[in-house]
């Protein structure tokens, strides 16, 4: 559904991966897991599943609304539910959190022409949602009861079932909404059903609502919409043409505005938005139109319904929701403003759109069983978000997005030792809820993408014709995994897409059954053409000499300097622990590169010679002879590999040597900080304002003179009276960014703005500023104030402020603190001892000692904690930190000296800082990679 930034999902993934190291041991690989054939059958002594013995056939349902816009949230509700009965029984069994009134639950029974009431009672099960109704005679099999329900319900706050939410018109008047959300286990909050994927019925909705809301929308349109008595109106649907399960049911009852066009095949596209967007409602209309049109194509079937609406929501949870008929979207997800609207934003709109177009034939015409296999439906969408928008936007590159953005990702977390299997049988409604993760959409999406390339598009695309076509002999249009095994099985014999004996079943099964993905480790002997390869579980936590029992069916593409190929179709399946192949189509003494285009969902070792080789043609050959997918995946291989110290760093920084040949990373940087800029913009989205923090932080400490001069001025700005400040979100990195080149008029004015401040956090911010001030001479004056200067408030341990501050300013400002703690040894020891703080003296030299980057440094540094008479304690600590700083950097001084210095100056020099840096920076640089 909702589709995050890339920048934001590759920041958090590094973020999470380093979490991961520490996590607690997985729990879940020990449990016995439930596949396929257990998904009718309940698991646990308490079943949240209901019984198969009856089944809905159609649900007459009314909803009377109070003034919802002046906070009466409440709602009365009459349902009427039509219901076979499949097995003799004297119960029937429903989801209900709604009040019901006893009095008001009748039920007939069917004989011959009339309809009769039948005795029964009922009881709520309020654990499981379960309201139970059981009959004094026995129904019997074939027959059909009919059950009225009258009730009482409210409107959420939460988005569970109705929510109410709000938009400012006008900017002074306050307008409200009310809009559903049903999945996965909402319905039952607003009629008496049977609220599971698998049944599927008619419904035929009915809502009355008061002044000033003039109508109301739902899946079918509207058959009328009337003034009653007492001045409401009353809006009548028309019953469903399809059968639909409960999740997919929506309302809406607004005041919005409506954008139409009918394609072709007299389809009527409505777009709804609050008055004041509806002009920018035309790239959802357009796109959502050509997805349609693309996937009727692909799939050979029509879409059922004869409309299709998209709603813009001020208020929603996610980027869309794919109701059938009726698509709810989060409006910055769905509306394009043409020069306001963020390239960035563009994208994750139509992805969005792409997405939930795809749900009317993948969820909503052929629905997930059951949520253990909502991959089903949200494994193909993502994946078609990708492929699709693509072919209506090919500028965007989606595809090739798709593998740093998508895959990448997922593999991430997927190789934690928690993860879980694409299928995953659980029944609660809270466990159900945590199904709708990235194993569900991302995962999956690269399983499904890696059969579409191995077995190719066209064969692929024959057999999700099959599967969807099904429907046909399978009238409740509910799916599992094997039916999808079957159809694709079918198209794969008739093209001969796989060798002989091969069943995609047990193919595709060990990637959907099995939890966490392979890596391949590929081993070359350089005498002869043998190449051993031999695959294990990746884990996030690689030890080495540990196999896993799991085994996958590989299909293993490759690429060679002797024979440069982007074929993506398998040269062979790897089904085994390990294998010893011949390949004479590769060169003894040049590359060899396997998953071309990283269209598997894993990842390859290579043995170092062959890792040297790849970096040696990255680097001196020509790197166009890698797609930009591979080149995304070898650094993002190779920089796991680093990480879990199953790769020298020396060959690490051998194979990303090549980003420097591109000047890369300058370029992605202004990029990024060009499209945010350095100006809030007014109602952007939160994670907008992130992103700039960090464009802003990132450019400027790469020197970008865009970023400097940009920042300069904006400081100037406000220096210059001309502008009063900065928003609190992007103070820090204005003002430091800012001040970055600043000399004495830009010290004097911080300076007067910290003696003139009387807020304790206040004066703090205008010393860390001063700090970013890259001025020798400054900076010396700066360390020297807290012995000369008056204006220092030391209770609020400024002198501490300035000393971390001058230290963290780079490698000027180190230098400026290593010669103050000499030159000043008496006076500084002085006044700590006159400030009873001569304990700080220890966090200081930590401090520094995580910035030592030179034996130089190191040699100076070592003589100052000679000269302060450190204790052992922390003596300890900063040889052991100086001492691996410098043991790393000897290891490749050179060229990481030379990176960061062309690149970064970064600030804070350490180890950890720096991979983290590296590692960020890769994942920004693989999109840019994509792009070029
Ligand atoms: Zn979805």
């Amino acid at each position: 559904m909702s589709k995050l930034l890339f920048l934001v999902i590759l920041l958090s993934a590094n973020a999470q991966r380093l979490q991961y190291s520490s996590d607690n041991r997985s729990i879940r690989d020990g449990i016995e897991i439930n596949y396929l054939d257990d998904v009718a059958e309940p698991q646990s002594e308490l079943s949240y599943r209901l019984p198969n013995n009856t089944r809905p056939e159609i649900y007459f349902i009314n909803l009377d609304f109070g003034d919802f816009h002046l906070d009466d949230l409440d709602f009365s509700g009459n349902a009427l539910i039509s219901i076979e009965i499949l097995e003799d029984t004297n119960t029937i069994t429903l989801h209900s959190s709604v009040e019901l009134l006893e009095t008001s639950l009748t039920m007939f029974n069917d004989i011959g022409s009339t309809w009769e009431e039948i005795e029964h009672r009922y009881e709520l099960d309020l654990t499981r949602e379960f309201l139970i109704i059981t009959t004094a005679e026995t129904l019997t099999r074939g027959n059909f009861v009919r059950i009225n329900f009258t009730y009482h319900g409210t409107i959420g706050t939460e988005i569970k079932g109705f929510f109410r939410g709000s938009y400012l018109h006008n900017e002074n008047e306050r307008r409200y909404f009310v809009a559903t959300h049903m999945q996965p286990t909402f319905f039952r909050r607003i009629c008496p059903s049977y609220d599971e994927p698998q049944f599927k019925a008619f419904y035929t909705i009915s809502v009355i609502y008061n002044p000033p809301y003039e109508f109301a929308l739902s899946n079918s349109p509207a058959e009328f919409t009337k003034i009653e008595i007492n001045n409401r109106t009353r809006t009548l649907f028309e019953q469903t043409s399809t059968i639909m399960p409960t999740y997919l049911i929506a309302l809406a009852i607004t005041d919005f505005e409506s954008n139409s066009n009918t394609t072709s095949n007299g389809v009527k596209f409505t777009a709804y938005s609050r008055p004041e967007q509806i002009q920018n409602t035309e790239f959802a209309l357009d796109t959502a139109i050509k997805a349609l049109g693309l996937y009727e194509k692909a799939f050979e079937i029509e879409y059922e319904l004869e409309k299709l609406d998209q709603v813009a929501l001020p208020v929603f949870n996610r980027g869309g929701m794919e109701n059938y008929g009726i698509v709810f979207y989060h409006e910055d997800y769905m509306l394009y403003e043409p020069s306001v609207t963020t390239a960035f934003d563009k994208e994750f709109a139509a992805a969005t759109i792409v997405h939930e177009i795809c749900h009317k034939f993948f969820g909503n015409l052929l629905t997930p069983q059951w949520w253990s296999v909502v991959w089903l439906s949200e494994g193909f969408c993502r994946f078609y978000e990708y492929y699709m928008t693509e072919k209506i936007y090919p500028t965007m590159r989606m595809e090739e997005l798709f593998a740093v953005e998508a895959a990448q990702n997922i593999m991430y977390r997927d190789s934690s030792l928690t993860t879980r299997p694409m299928t995953w049988y659980v029944e609660s409604p809270s466990a159900v809820a945590g199904l709708f993760d990235g194993i569900a959409y991302s995962k999956s999406a690269s399983v499904i993408r890696m059969f579409l390339y191995s077995l190719s598009e066209e064969t692929f695309h024959k057999g999700l014709k099959i599967y969807l076509s099904k429907l046909t002999s399978n009238p409740q249009g509910v799916a599992v995994p094997e039916h999808l095994y079957d159809a694709l099985q079918m198209a794969v014999d008739e093209d001969e897409a796989l060798p002989e004996n091969y069943k995609l079943a047990e193919l595709f099964g060990s990637w959907e059954k099995q939890a966490g993905y392979p890596y391949v480790y590929v081993e070359r002997s350089y005498n002869d053409y043998r190449i051993r390869f031999t695959q294990n579980r990746f884990t996030d936590d690689v030890v080495d000499g540990v196999v896993w029992d799991s085994l996958w069916h590989i299909p293993i593409t490759y690429t060679s300097k002797a024979n440069p190929t982007f074929e993506t179709k398998p040269k062979f399946w790897m089904s085994q622990r390990q294998m010893e192949i011949t390949l004479d189509d590769v060169k003894l003494n040049s590359y060899f590169m396997v998953n071309v285009q990283q269209t598997g969902y894993y990842r390859v070792q290579y043995d170092e010679a062959n890792w040297m080789l790849i970096a040696n043609e990255l680097s001196h050959g020509d790197f166009s002879v890698f797609s930009p997918n591979s080149r995304a995946m070898l650094i993002d291989d190779a920089a796991v590999f680093f990480e879990n110290k199953i790769l020298k760093v020396r060959i690490f920084l051998e194979l990303i040597k090549y980003l420097e040949h591109d000047r890369f990373l300058r370029v992605l940087l202004e990029r990024i900080f060009n499209a945010f800029g350095a100006e809030e913009v007014e109602n952007e989205p939160h994670y907008h304002k992130h992103i700039r923090n960090i464009a802003i932080n990132w450019a400027c400490q790469a020197h970008l003179d865009s970023c400097i001069s940009e920042t300069r001025f904006k400081f100037n700005d406000v220096k210059e009276g001309t502008r009063i400040g900065f928003s609190n979100d992007h103070e820090t990195a204005l003002f430091c960014n800012g001040i970055l080149k600043g000399g004495e008029t830009e010290f004097n004015f911080m300076w007067n703005l910290y003696t003139n401040s009387f807020v304790a956090t206040r004066r703090t911010f205008y010393l860390n500023s001063i700090g970013c001030i890259e001025n020798e001479e400054i900076l010396t004056r700066f360390i020297h104030s807290i012995l000369e200067s008056n204006d220092i408030d030391n209770s609020n341990e400024e002198w501490l402020t300035i000393v971390q501050a001058t230290y963290a300013n780079g490698p000027i400002g180190l230098r400026v603190a290593l010669q103050f703690l000499r030159e000043k040894y008496d006076p500084f020891i002085d006044l700590l001892v006159r400030l009873d703080r001569l304990s700080s003296l220890n966090s200081i030299f930590r401090g520094i000692a995580n910035r030592i980057n030179t034996e130089t440094l190191s040699r100076q540094f070592r003589e100052l904690l000679v000269i302060y008479e450190i204790d052992d304690a922390t003596l300890n600590d900063v040889n052991e930190t100086t001492t691996v700083n410098l043991a790393w950097l000897a290891t490749y001084s050179d060229d990481i000296q030379e990176f960061l210095d062309d690149f970064f100056r970064i600030r804070s020099f350490s180890t950890t800082t720096t991979i983290s840096y590296f590692m960020i920076i890769f994942g920004l640089g693989f999109n840019w990679i994509m792009q070029n």
